[in-house]
């Protein structure tokens, strides 16, 4: 076994088994080091990587005293005030049994118009050695629910005056990976429309492109001549991951051919747009697309074809939908905030009792069946432009915003992670055969 060998020996049993490495006792650095040959001069941190899909924008300098100053920068929104930077993700590349002291800068948000941190002292930070998400296995071939679990694990970050976010890590291997929450990258998109793609249930439908080409799909899941059709789209904000695993539970839920998923595709049909803003995940950015439009504002006017093409799509296929006789029932939109909860749209419609009524049916079911504790908007509330808002006011489509809080699921008692999110797309499952139960019995108008 020559020295390639063992390094690659080293490197499966690293993907193997973080866990067991997360948990163990520090190794004798200088022995460690001495037999990887690195010297003892060599710096905690060498590099930091950001040459990989979803990593964040950044600069950084180490100080004097070895802290080292990372700035994120801003995306900004078009002919407006508003900017944001709140994902983080990265890779630290330094000498193995290092302790390293970062500290985040520029959380200096603005945010419908007002200043606004995109951090708090309930944030945390997430680290892996690999970067590896949780996987499944494929449908076809006796889909199992078991779920390899990914790597990532969540360290504590400290809120400092001035919006800045200090996180201390310990460097077991060569390198670590820092993020914001679990990523959820466009390789693990691909992953799950591979795994999904060719079973009798699916079909993937490409129905326009991002502003830099990528391809928008809508993934059907069901009976498309099943009495009710629900939309959720996920990831109209590329910093917000929750809703792709969210999503990603409640696809594979549908699949599983249990009892519980033939049923509710007995009433409902699934129509998913998974990552509405996939440039802005792919080049880690935070909220808006790449021509500086919001894509959860300006629902309440047609969408513009050129600056916000990721919205054009889906409105387009939505009104053939309409015009084909397949009206949407319900649609949902999930993103991630610092608060979590169901925001309700109130635009200025008739009717909009009923509306509320069924939300707040929808609401009991949500805290009936998943671990949803938040809570609503409150009568107040109002954020004109969001899909929410739109979908209902110009398409009659009882529509929401769904936020799922970013640093603890108040339901679970837990921090986030891709497992809780998947389980949560899991629950929504009979969430939606029991509302629409209900819907039927209250109105005849809903088909
Ligand atoms: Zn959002």
């Amino acid at each position: 076994m020559n020295a390639i060998h063992v390094a690659l020996l080293m490197l499966m049993l690293t993907v193997a088994m973080p866990a067991a490495l997360a948990d163990s006792p520090r190794p004798p650095v200088a022995a460690a080091n001495a037999a990887e040959g690195i010297a003892p001069g060599r710096p905690a941190l060498e590099f930091i990587n950001t040459g990989f899909e979803n990593a964040s924008p950044l600069q950084w300098e180490t100080d004097a005293d070895g802290t080292v100053h990372v700035r994120l920068l801003y995306d900004y929104e078009r002919n407006s005030p508003n900017r944001a930077a709140g994902h983080w993700h990265f890779q630290l590349q330094g000498r193995p049994g290092s302790d390293l002291t970062l500290v985040l800068h520029d959380f200096d948000n603005i945010y419908n118009g007002k200043p606004g941190a995109a951090v708090s002292k309930k944030s945390i930070c997430y680290v892996s050695p690999d970067g590896r998400a949780p996987s499944g296995r494929a449908p076809s071939a006796g889909w199992s629910r078991s779920v390899v679990g990914g790597s990532w694990k969540v360290v504590p970050a400290e809120f400092l005056a001035g919006n800045l976010l200090r996180v201390r890590v310990y460097l077991d291997g060569p390198s670590l990976y820092l993020a914001r929450l679990e990523p959820y990258r466009l390789a693990d998109l691909e992953r799950l429309l591979s795994e999904i793609r060719g079973h009798r249930l699916v079909q993937i439908d490409t129905i326009g492109k991002t502003v830099e080409g990528r391809p928008l799909e809508i993934v059907r899941v069901g009976d498309p001549k099943a009495p009710y059709r629900v939309l959720l789209r996920a990831r109209a904000h590329a910093w917000e991951p929750g809703g792709n695993w969210v999503v990603q539970g409640l696809i594979r839920s549908l699949l599983e051919d249990d009892e519980t998923s033939r049923k509710c595709l007995k009433r409902y049909c699934l129509y998913v747009l998974p990552m509405a803003n996939k440039d802005g995940v792919a080049r880690g950015l935070t909220r808006f697309n790449m021509l500086g439009r919001d894509l959860n504002r300006d629902w309440d006017r047609p969408a513009d074809p050129k600056l916000a093409p990721e919205n054009h799509a889906l409105e387009t296929w939505i009104r053939r939908m309409t015009e084909q006789g397949k009206p949407l029932h319900f649609a949902m939109d999930l993103h991630n905030d610092e608060g979590g909860g169901l925001h309700i749209s109130r635009p200025p419609i008739e009717n909009l009792q009923r509306h509320l009524d069924r939300m707040k049916r929808f609401e009991q079911l949500l805290r009936k069946h998943t671990w949803f504790t938040e809570g609503s908007s409150g009568s107040k509330f109002r954020n004109p432009g969001t899909i929410g808002e739109g979908l209902l006011e110009r398409y009659g489509i009882d529509a929401c915003i769904l936020e799922f809080n970013c640093n603890w699921i108040a339901g679970l008692k837990q921090h986030p992670s891709a497992s809780a999110w998947e389980q949560f797309g899991r629950q929504l499952r009979l969430v939606y055969f029991d509302y629409f139960d209900e819907v039927d019995a209250a109105s005849g108008d809903a088909r």
